[in-house]
């Protein structure tokens, strides 16, 4: 078996939250019980997106949270060969292919119908690139480690771009490049990124890298009922330490880890020890959404 390599893979569109502490925590907590690697890799392949500031907030709340990584943090906006190298052989494949079609032009259909996979139509006006979904392999099937046996058909998802009309690489090609090139054995994050294996699997399998595996997390509700995101405005988390600690432990709570209450006022340091001897993936309830254990400070 391959030595144990997982990562955490942020976008610096603003500072983490309770939810991405979770991601966070989990795979930190998985990798290190199993003696393993975590690597962090900061994911700003979209600079408008990512206001400056953004990532060195996120790097100083990892270290708040004790959350230490190994080695160097990996960059994606240094990367733009590797995936310029990535696409070009999946245009070789026949697997890529430029795509002139807005989103207005196909907005009746569920999925883009792949007008441009035999030529672009409009050859002049600006061209993204996109994946021939339907030339991949299909459906994609795969067990996830706590929501089970998985299967997506490429019919439901349509052909993803994977680099955008204004050159932006796009998330699904930069993130099965890096995940292949760190050669990350187990991806842990949440479950709003199930859907994406479709693609992501697809271009793992073109591109000939090894499948990681994978486990993602139920998702945290705010006291909204919706999911906590930059978007809904979830706080920013603390990195003052009389802040962390009670926070640290209810992020264990939430990932079902039952820990010891007492446990709450420990310097971040004991509660990682306690939580890395005793991280039991396990013991995850399997529900694709739930609330956040305690409502009232978030
Ligand atoms: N960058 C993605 C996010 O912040 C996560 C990517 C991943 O874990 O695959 O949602």
């Amino acid at each position: 078996m391959r030595a144990y390599r997982g990562r955490f893979a942020p976008t610096p569109s603003g500072p983490l939250h309770f939810g991405s502490l979770i991601a966070a925590l989990a795979s930190y907590l998985d990798a290190r019980h199993q003696h393993g690697h975590w690597l962090l890799r900061i994911e700003n392949i979209d600079p408008p997106r990512c206001p400056a500031g953004a990532a060195d907030t996120i790097l100083r709340q990892l270290e708040a949270f004790g959350l230490h990584w190994d080695g160097p943090v990996h960059w994606q906006h240094d990367r733009d060969d590797a995936y310029h190298e990535a696409l070009t052989r999946l245009e070789a494949l026949g697997l890529a292919y430029p795509c002139s079609c807005s989103r207005k032009q196909w907005r009746d259909y569920p999925v883009y119908p792949g007008w441009c996979r035999t030529g672009p139509r409009e050859p002049d006006k600006p061209l993204a690139w996109r994946l021939r979904s339907d030339l991949g392999p299909t459906p994609v099937t795969w067990q996830d480690r706590l929501f089970g046996r998985q299967r997506l058909d490429a019919a439901s998802f349509g052909d993803v771009v994977l680099k955008r009309k204004d050159g932006l690489w796009a998330y699904q090609l930069a993130v099965v490049v890096d995940d292949g090139d760190q050669r990350i054995t187990d991806v842990v994050r949440g479950f709003d990124l199930l859907d994406n294996m479709l693609w992501q699997r697809q271009l793992q399998h073109a591109l000939a890298l090894p499948a990681p595996r994978y486990l993602h997390l139920p998702l945290i509700l705010g006291d909204n009922g919706q999911k906590l995101s930059k978007q809904n405005l979830a706080p920013a988390l603390p990195e003052q330490e009389d802040a962390v600690r009670p926070l640290l432990h209810r992020a264990l709570i939430a990932l079902d880890q039952a820990p010891p209450s007492g446990l709450a006022t420990e310097p971040v340091s004991s509660q990682l020890d306690w939580a890395i001897a005793h991280w039991s993936p396990r013991s995850l309830q399997a529900t694709a959404e739930r609330r956040e254990p305690r409502h009232n400070a978030l």
